[in-house]
């Protein structure tokens, strides 16, 4: 199946006389009719539901179509982005690791990465993801453990270079997450470039319409735990917490997720509500089609804003002569997202007055929905970043981020225009 259908047709595959769409399984546990039964699923020996701190169908099939629109072997579904990259992490790094970082990943992100974590006793080196690969190998060390980026920084929009940084991690021995939320698999599998695992805060586009605060993680089964052992022991040596299950031994493909699960989950239960999971699916069912949209949109404002004479810069990457077109057109040759980030002439005040007159757009702390909106990150979501921080994340101070949704694209330019008058 391509993209497109597998939104449709993949997850939920009922049965004669079953329910056409995705039922919520609103419940916390499952009934077994013998004790041993169940204990058996404690041991992990048999699978089933039990508890939905751990597994609940209706995630299970969102997180089953999730896997399959990016070419993994297994996911699993998170309340939030924050607790996705929170978990894709801390599933294989403990007190004493290190990882590396691109220092233009989302605001989020890089506070959890270098100040919770920091707190955890988990070190992140952020760096400069525009530099050449033997100046990027001179930041691991014997204690690196992963190698984390996003697709399309948010909120700087840049693409990273996938082969590049798959290089660089595989031969450290160590695996390359990526967030792929801005792009999305409509618009780009980083499996198919090398990245072995793949998080999401589906907050964004998977959902769409700006409902539900979740996220999710998956997994290419392609990184061969085994193969590092020595580096990854919460895989590859026996976990004491199920009395002594290896899980790189016993699950395979499907140890990375497994342990997430029945490990992080279990002891952290970050989980997502299956109501939530039910709105996700709605979302997913139509996201290449919205995705089309999006990106249709933003190329249209992108070309606009760039000839306009009040618009100091425009950065969107589908956008031929952007720094990052090349790369685009090599990883994401359908289309980036929807977001794009630009700056007006003038100061802080203009930019104000650019944003206070908006009347479609509204200024909302949310990006990639349906409606269109915007913030300024220097005083919004990078509110508690330093003036340093700010520069090394590659916001300047008038960076305004649009986020363009799916109304008329006609709309969309006359409300930008009446307010650039203003401003
Ligand atoms: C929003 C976002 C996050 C955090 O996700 P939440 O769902 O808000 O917790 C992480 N990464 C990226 C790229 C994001 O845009």
């Amino acid at each position: 199946m391509n993209i497109e259908t597998k939104g449709l047709h993949e997850g939920w595959k009922p049965s004669r006389g079953e329910p056409r769409q995705l039922p919520i399984y609103q419940s916390t546990t499952f009934k077994y009719d013998t004790s041993d039964e169940m204990g058996a699923l404690f041991d992990l020996e048999a699978s089933g539901y039990f508890y939905t701190r751990l597994q609940n169908p209706t995630n299970d099939c969102v997180a089953a179509k999730i896997c399959e629109m990016e070419g993994g072997v297994a996911a699993m579904l998170t309340s939030s982005g924050q607790a996705a990259n929170f978990y894709a992490i801390f599933n294989i790094c403990e007190s004493g690791d290190h990882f590396i970082a691109s220092s233009a990943i989302y605001g989020g992100t890089y506070n959890l990465f270098g100040v919770t974590m920091k707190k955890m006793g988990i070190e992140c080196t952020f760096v400069d993801q525009t530099l050449p690969e033997e100046e990027l190998a001179k930041y691991f060390k014997p204690n690196t453990k992963a190698v984390f980026g996003e697709t399309i920084t948010n909120p700087t929009v840049t693409i990273i270079d996938f082969e590049k940084f798959a290089r660089l991690a595989h031969s450290h021995g160590v695996p390359f997450i990526v967030d792929n939320t801005f792009a999305t698999p409509a618009n780009c599998r980083p499996f198919e470039w090398g990245a072995d695992i793949v998080t999401h805060s589906t907050t964004k586009y998977m959902d769409g319409h700006a409902v539900g605060v979740d996220g999710c993680i998956v997994d290419s089964g392609n990184f061969d735990w085994m193969a590092h052992a020595e580096k990854f022991p919460g895989l590859t040596t026996p976990d004491d917490s199920y009395h002594g299950i290896t899980y790189a031994k016993k699950f395979g493909k499907g140890a990375y997720i497994t342990k997430a699960t029945v490990q992080l989950m279990r002891d952290l239960g970050s989980i997502q509500s299956p109501q939530n999971a039910f709105y996700l699916n709605l979302g997913l069912e139509t996201l290449s089609l919205r995705m089309e949209k999006h990106c249709s949109n933003a190329l249209a404002v992108a070309k606009y804003l760039n000839s306009h004479d009040k618009v100091a810069w425009v950065h969107y990457a589908s956008l031929e002569g952007d720094e990052y077109y090349d790369l685009a057109q090599k990883y994401l040759p359908n289309g980036t997202c929807g977001v794009l980030a630009f700056g007006v002439k003038g100061d802080r005040a203009t930019a104000n007055r650019f944003m206070d007159s908006l009347k479609l757009a509204s200024i909302v702390t949310h990006v990639a929905d349906s409606k269109s909106c915007l913030l300024h990150p220097a005083s919004h979501t990078h509110r508690q970043l330093t003036e340093e921080q700010l520069i090394e994340a590659g916001i300047s101070p008038d960076l305004i981020r649009l986020s363009v949704g799916l109304e008329n694209i006609d709309d969309i330019i006359a409300d930008l225009e009446q307010a650039l008058a203003q401003a």
